[in-house]
């Protein structure tokens, strides 16, 4: 990292981001000062030989920038006590991905990569890979992370011809300033998250700033199938001299990239053109993936990558674990990891591809809880409940489908395969939480391996024994 030589960083959050910034900071010739709520966190940083500082009682005068990793719950009473206490004495805050953004941006011309930077609501893990994919499989030197797997931080050391393809969440964008992305995509916006952001008004602006410091020669991709994007859209469209892409999974448009019953059309030239048939895509289910597919070929445009190298990864993308991954069969019941779900709206995505489903969910619960998903409630065979939604859930469904109160993944993939099989019928056993997973597990990754290794507990069981 560059910009702090000789400089001192306060780095709050010790999970792989923090780490991997401490590293790269001192790499880069600053000093570094690491703490952590939680003692174990701090003792494994210790050991690594990374200096750990008490930031309640530091001296603040002498940090540069307080660096916050993007799992901070500012909620808490020590996170939020650091951030003020950096703001009293004028410290900068920053994240991983703006401390990404000044080393790129001080990179001479032949060093610096390109940069597509991928946010949204819904859909951001998918197509940040596809583009990754469709970058890979058209020969380019592809590095794909932020939200996504590695941290920004932890990816190789960049050089002139990579393309960094990252996911950015609403926190993380919050805490970049100066990211200057080659191509930006804004896919969709809906209330989720509003927690930290204090309110849809906040929650808009941060998803926003993906689109800051872009110049003439950059592209912006679009979402304009809500009310949110198709403003956005409208603004800066009169703002700038970027090229701006809208693009849509429910409209034909004079301009951009769409997709109607599942065949993708680029508008961007002269006239409309299909390029690519998503129902035969390898691995695209569901009309979520055509906004995911219209953003993807669009940022793949932008890099300059052809139609016919982008439609071609388009139909090749082999799809992602935890988003609707089918994770084993037993006799006619099959076992669909949605961990990813982590609100009712992506759960909404999983739920209506399904006629019928044995529904696991649950976890830490989001605003609005599964409120909105009433529409769907005829299609649950039977709810298993786990974690700390469980009790509000349970009022929710009261007299609308049957219910049990699972506590845990193991148990409930249990219960809802004893009832499945013994229904007689092809059936569907489907995680998709529309919880996060905080309560139980690290993240929705190590909870979807809990499904995964209860399906597989199952599958090797001997006949009878459950
Ligand atoms: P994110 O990284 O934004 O959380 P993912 O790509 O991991 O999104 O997808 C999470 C879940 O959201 C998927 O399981 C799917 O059900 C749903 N989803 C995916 N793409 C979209 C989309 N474009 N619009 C709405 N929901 C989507």
């Amino acid at each position: 990292v560059r910009g702090f030589e000789g400089k001192t960083v306060a780095v709050f959050g010790l999970a792989r981001t923090g780490l991997a910034a401490a590293r790269a900071l001192q790499a880069g010739g600053a000093e570094v000062a690491l703490w952590d709520e939680k003692p174990a966190a701090r003792e494994a940083a210790a050991a690594e030989g990374l200096p750990v500082v008490d930031l309640t009682t530091a001296d603040w005068s002498r940090f540069a920038a307080l660096m916050l990793s993007p799992g901070v719950p500012l909620t808490h009473p020590a996170p939020h006590w650091t951030v003020e206490r950096a703001r009293a004495h004028g410290v900068e805050i920053l994240g991983d991905i703006e401390l990404f953004a000044r080393t790129v941006n001080a990179a001479p011309d032949h060093k610096r990569p390109k940069v597509v930077a991928i946010t949204g609501t819904n859909g951001k893990s998918t197509t940040t890979a596809l583009i990754a994919h469709i970058c890979a499989s058209a020969g380019r030197d592809t590095r794909m992370g932020g939200n996504i797997g590695v941290g920004v931080l932890g990816l190789e050391d960049m050089h002139g011809g990579a393309v960094y393809v990252l996911e950015m969440s609403s926190y993380q964008l919050d805490l970049t300033s100066s990211l200057k992305p080659d191509v930006s995509v804004l896919l969709n916006i809906s209330p989720d998250h509003l927690e930290r952001h204090g309110g849809m008004e906040g929650y808009v602006a941060a998803k926003r700033r993906v689109l800051l410091n872009q110049g003439k020669g950059d592209t912006a991709v679009i979402g304009v199938d809500d009310p949110w994007g198709q403003r956005i859209c409208t603004e800066i469209t009169a703002a700038n001299r970027r090229t701006i892409v809208p693009i849509s999974a429910s409209k034909a448009m004079g301009r951009g990239a769409y997709v109607l019953q599942g065949l993708l059309y680029d508008a961007t030239g002269e006239r409309a053109v299909e390029v690519a048939d998503l129902l035969r895509a390898r691995s695209l289910p569901g009309r979520h993936n055509w906004q995911n597919a219209a953003a993807a070929y669009a940022a793949a445009r932008g890099l300059g990558i052809s139609p016919e190298e982008a439609a071609e990864g388009l139909m090749s993308f082999p799809g992602l674990a935890h988003r609707m991954e089918t994770v084993g069969t037993i006799g006619a019941v099959r076992f669909v990891n949605d961990s990813k779900a982590t609100n009712a709206d992506a759960a909404r995505q999983a739920m209506s591809s399904y006629p019928k489903f044995y529904w696991i969910a649950g976890g830490q619960p989001k605003t609005g809880g599964i409120d909105a998903l009433q529409d769907l409630f005829p299609r649950i065979a039977k709810a298993y409940l786990v974690g700390e939604a469980a009790p509000a859930f349970a009022q929710t469904l009261k007299g609308k489908a049957s219910v049990v109160q699972s506590g845990t993944i193991p148990a409930a993939v249990a219960q809802a395969y004893a009832d499945a099989a013994a229904s007689g019928e092809d059936a569907i056993v489907l995680l998709s939480p529309a919880c996060a997973s905080f309560d139980q597990f690290a993240d929705f990754e190590e909870r979807g391996e809990a499904f995964r290794a209860a399906v597989q507990a199952l599958m090797h069981a001997p006949a009878g024994a459950v």
